[in-house]
């Protein structure tokens, strides 16, 4: 239900784990995820985030609205600046030195920071995309 935002907060560099990209879907099963990580939990389910300690409940839909309910909740939701953590799968990023494997329509990294996600390969650099992220982020 939350896989948005939390690509959203592996963009602020945060480490967040998405239940369904984890394969678990049932309330006991990712309150006990979140509790074996130590992770803080996420939900829009009121009775999920009771039955959990360290848990947050979001009531908005839009993402930036959950965004904005996160930073009030005391997260830090600013955009991580080198990144961190890989939007798609929240694998490290390590810098790219060269533009060796890259895709064709990734910048030279001799000008512009590429990144490489060290679990799915992923690349990212601060073009269109990174801009529509900052915007969406409260202030
Ligand atoms: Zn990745």
């Amino acid at each position: 239900m939350l896989g948005k935002l939390a690509t959203y907060l592996r963009i602020c560099g945060h480490d967040a784990a998405y239940a369904l990209d984890r394969g678990v879907e049932a309330d006991d099963a990712v309150a006990d995820l979140a509790a074996s990580e130590g992770r803080t939990l996420l939900t829009r389910d009121e009775s999920l985030a009771r039955d959990v300690d360290d848990a947050i409940l979001l009531t908005a839909r839009d993402v930036g609205e959950q965004l904005r309910e996160l930073s009030a909740a005391g997260v830090d939701v600013s955009i991580a600046d080198p990144p961190r953590r890989c939007g798609r799968c929240n694998g490290p990023l390590d810098r790219v030195a060269a533009a060796v494997d890259l895709p064709t329509y990734a910048p030279d990294p001799a000008d512009t920071g590429v990144w490489r996600c060290l679990d799915c390969g992923q690349c990212f650099w601060k073009g269109s995309h990174w801009d529509d992220v900052r915007e969406r982020l409260p202030d």
